[in-house]
């Protein structure tokens, strides 16, 4: 098999955490959460509504590059009301958690895979790369800062969130000439709160994510604002996710605008779609695929058009459909609906098999045969 150049990426060495201790100038937060709030917060974090005492903030300018590396007190930012990002969107992004092990220490999840990807992403925004060293420098100094907010209930996580944006105060349109980089981190809880939930998902024939030559690939809010209207219909008409089909003929699964799509077929085997430049390679997508080849399965990334994945359905031929994504790992799809059809996909078993396979590793209570693991305190 051959990898991707992200894939590749994620295989670098990088320096142990010790070693990136101090490139970053922590300054601690004057008011902290007191330990009885912070206890409040963790004992029911939901997603993405609280954060941290602290966060990671970097500043590119053309003359010194990326600099002023900071961990410092979480809070609001001064932004110019010219700043570029406001008007035309130059953004870029990564989503990864940190994980308590039994033994207390925190572990995060092939952060290699995320610098890298950050840096393509940031290439196709037209946005200056960031060292992948000082990406983990970011992780480790901020979680070492607010350790203490990395839940250990199971499923919980610190979820961590690297982004970029760009803060020059002009309305040209040019890529802009000074950059912020933030990571900010959010405790989350167990995404399944009632077991292993299956979602509906609607297959969407009118709004496409991404098209030929667009941003697919690259992580960063455009994307995401432009799956925002049609998700809000979906979940109107009573759906929890949106399925994107190809821009270019309208017929081939791409995935769900968030989440990368996999179906498992009746005879074991199991698809996903190819990486066209449309559907962003994911993290979680790559180890599943990694993992099932470790085993021997006969995985294929292919084209999958939805008329033969609805034909499947019905023959019975697919058995089980899921989605990934690093926020809620594996998502088991029980149905797919569009304007003329609806179709139930039972099954989860081997989904459940792939979830538990993964958590196990990301847990520490599975053997992590790639190195997958960082620790990072
Ligand atoms: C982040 C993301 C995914 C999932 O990627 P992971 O690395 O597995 O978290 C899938 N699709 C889109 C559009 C994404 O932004």
């Amino acid at each position: 098999m051959s990898y991707t150049d992200l894939e590749l990426a994620s295989m670098e060495a990088v320096p142990a955490a010790d070693d990136l201790v101090g490139t970053w100038d922590v300054r601690p937060n004057p008011h902290p959460a007191s330990d009885a709030e912070r206890e409040g917060v963790l004992a029911a974090p939901g997603f993405g509504k609280r954060f941290s005492d602290h966060m990671a903030h970097a500043v590119w300018t053309p003359d010194k590059g990326w600099h002023d590396f900071r961990i410092e007190a979480y809070g609001p930012l001064s932004l110019d009301p010219a700043g570029a990002v406001l008007h035309y969107g130059q953004e870029t992004f990564e989503g990864l958690k940190a994980y308590r092990h039994e033994d207390g220490s925190i572990w995060t999840f092939r952060p290699t895979y995320n610098a890298a990807r950050l840096n393509h992403s940031n290439r196709r925004l037209a946005i200056p790369e960031l060292e992948h060293e000082a990406f983990i420098g970011s992780l480790v100094n901020l979680v070492r800062q607010d350790a203490a907010w990395v839940p250990n209930a199971p499923g919980s996580s610190l979820y961590l969130r690297p982004f970029i944006f760009a803060s020059e105060a002009f309305l040209g349109v040019r890529a802009a000439e000074r950059y912020e980089y933030l990571a900010v981190a959010s405790p989350s809880g167990a995404y399944f709160t009632n077991g292993f939930q299956p979602i509906d998902v609607w297959v969407e024939r009118e709004f496409h994510r991404a098209g030929p030559g667009g941003m697919g690939d690259a992580k960063t809010g455009g994307n995401y604002a432009s799956s925002l209207l049609p998700k809000t219909i979906a979940h109107e008409g009573g759906y929890d996710e949106v399925m994107f089909l190809d821009a270019a003929t309208d017929t081939n699964i791409d995935e769900l605008g968030g989440m990368n799509v996999f179906v498992v077929m009746s005879d074991g085997s199991i698809r996903t779609p190819k990486l066209t430049g449309n559907i962003l390679a994911g993290c979680t997508r790559s180890s599943i695929l990694q993992l099932l080849r470790d085993d021997g399965a006969d995985v294929r990334e292919e084209t999958l058009a939805l008329a033969d994945v609805l034909a499947g359905i019905e023959s019975g031929a697919v058995a089980e459909m899921f989605a990934c994504g690093t926020a809620a790992v594996i998502t088991s799809i029980g149905s797919l609906s569009g304007k003329d059809f609806r179709v139930e996909i039972p099954g989860n078993k081997v989904t459940r098999t792939i979830y538990d396979r993964i958590t196990g590793i990301q847990l520490g209570k599975v053997e992590d045969r790639h190195g997958w693991l960082y620790r990072l305190a």
